[in-house]
């Protein structure tokens, strides 16, 4: 089978329990499928990222013993892609430039999606003001897009009527992850994308996307997240202590533990190569629960 998968970490912070269940996930299905495992550091958001915490991420990946194939991919080096995206989109004329702020949307706002309320479209009924720096909007249609997830089961989702015309570059000149992601998946040849289920809602504008932009839609499996008891996504603890030996296999045990993979006590003290050869051929994607989320000690 043709399959390339990815890994895909925001360098906001180190590698994290929650971003090492998407890292091991996508991890064993591409390597239980033959496919390749490509990573690629979306560093788009400079004002969001943390110094040094891409370098982090990477030398952690390498201490639990992950191996990518290819070289890395920086966002930050693509943005003449994004802009040739874009200038697609500006053609099939979809996109309108918005100078709304929140507070204008929010006291606009007739009605309300699954990310808060929905643009009113207000900026497509009048001419923007040239003196501000507008972002630019995605006018999505008026009809549902669905997909077959491998965990989740069939997600259908309404644009106009769940999320509403969204942002592909920001009013401060930064390209949207939504834009990107799709931009740098297709350019990657991904094939099966394998990721946390904080992502599922973000799936339909991205195939909305690939659609207008002429790219294959890949396959998707969105794995449950991580919470603690209050349902928060986890974040804060790091998996820095990784690097210590035996460390490694321990918490790999965890993360498959998590997966729903039963893996065996022993692998806790296997070197972690051991662990990948256990993981790679046990690997069974229809074990990982059928859930959005789920409740870990923090
Ligand atoms: N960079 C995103 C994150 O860390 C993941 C993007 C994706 O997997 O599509 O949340
Ligand atoms: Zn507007």
């Amino acid at each position: 089978m043709n399959y390339i998968g990815r890994f895909a970490p925001s360098p906001t912070g180190p590698l994290h329990f929650g971003s090492l269940i998407a890292a091991v996930a996508s991890y064993c299905d591409a390597q239980a499928n033959n496919g390749k495992w490509l990573v690629r550091m979306e560093d788009l958001d400079k004002p969001r990222e943390m110094a040094g915490a891409a370098n982090s991420i990477l030398k952690t990946l390498e201490a639990f013993g992950f191996s990518w194939d290819g070289e890395i991919m920086y966002q930050s080096h693509r943005m003449d892609a994004y802009e040739s995206a874009l200038e697609s989109l500006r053609r099939q004329g979809v996109i309108y430039p918005c100078t709304c702020s929140r507070k204008e949307i929010a006291d606009s706002a007739t009605s309300t999606g699954i990310e808060g309320a929905i643009y009113p479209g207000t900026c497509l009924k009048h001419a923007t003001q040239a003196n501000i720096h507008a972002a630019l909007r995605a006018m999505v249609p008026d009809e549902s897009i669905t997909f077959h997830d491998q965990i989740q089961g069939i997600i259908s989702q309404n644009l106009a009527r769940d999320i509403g015309d969204f942002v592909v570059k920001r009013a401060d000149g930064l390209f949207a992850y939504q834009l990107a992601v799709v931009v740098d998946d297709a350019e990657q040849g991904i094939t099966h994308i394998v990721r946390g289920s904080d992502l599922i809602d973000s799936t339909s504008r991205q195939i909305f996307l690939q659609r207008l932009l002429g790219y294959q839609t890949p396959r998707y499996a969105h794995v449950p997240v991580a919470a603690n008891a209050n349902g928060e996504k986890l974040s804060k603890q790091t998996m820095a202590k990784a690097i210590m030996p035996g460390v490694a296999s321990n918490l790999l045990f965890e993360a498959l533990t998590f997966l729903g993979q039963q893996p065996p006590a022993v692998i806790k003290n296997a070197t972690t190569s051991d662990v990948w050869r256990w993981a790679f051929a046990h690997w069974q994607l229809n074990n990982v629960p059928k859930l959005r989320r789920i409740i870990i000690e923090d």
